[in-house]
């Protein structure tokens, strides 16, 4: 039974999906992708009694890191990233932040995660699926029981993530789309990193990652 609330705040320039899924019993609260306005996004848990417990990140470009700081200063709550993305995390030429946020930024996350592991995090149990293409250590968070899936710039409703940037790789999204995403349930519920939700349903019948 689901047991979730879901809410978005889509924040800086880039229009960044960042998630807040709370377990409606207990409050506790999981932050996807606080990619920018940290403060905004503290205010919110603050006003809503929200009780996060742990940040989970999709990879590591600045649009989706940029809101950490603020978060953890806040919480002291654990940063959790794929094991293959931590280079990029920690360099600013890498993650973007030096080019495109006007200042650097270098993360180092608490929890560094493998394919196909399992965690539980506010009463949900969540696996980690590492999907590289967008970066190298893409990583993408399904909650079964919850019939969600955070897609981050992977999977976007109709699209996909770009591949011209540092560790990308068009062969490896495609692979990661096709075999590690389009396998779920049909009816489970992908939100991305930018734009609006989709199912994998969906996204089987109509993303062009087929014919390209
Ligand atoms: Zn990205």
């Amino acid at each position: 039974m689901k047991k979730h609330s879901l809410q978005v705040a889509v924040v800086g320039v880039m229009q960044t999906n960042c998630y807040l899924l709370s377990n409606t019993e207990t409050k506790e609260t999981i932050i996807v992708d606080p990619g920018d306005q940290g403060n905004r996004i503290v205010q919110v848990c603050l006003k809503e009694e929200l009780r996060p417990v742990g940040i989970l990140l999709t990879h590591g470009h600045f649009d989706h890191i940029g809101g950490v700081k603020a978060l953890t200063d806040a919480f002291r709550v654990p940063v959790y990233a794929s094991e293959a993305e931590e280079e990029l995390l920690a360099e600013p030429g890498m993650n973007l932040s030096a080019k495109f946020q006007g200042y650097s930024i270098s993360l180092v996350p608490d929890v560094l995660l493998a394919d196909g592991e399992e965690f539980s995090l506010a009463g949900f149990r969540i696996k980690a699926i590492h999907t590289p293409g967008h970066t190298g250590g893409g990583m993408c968070y399904y909650l079964p029981e919850e019939s969600i899936l955070f897609s981050g710039d992977t999977l976007f409703r109709h699209t996909y993530g770009r591949t011209d940037l540092p560790t990308s790789s068009f062969a490896r999204l495609k692979d990661s789309l096709i075999h590690k995403l389009f396998v779920l349930p049909e009816e489970i519920e992908a939100f991305p990193g930018h734009g609006n939700a989709t199912t994998i349903g969906e996204e089987k019948k109509k993303n062009p990652i087929w014919g390209d």
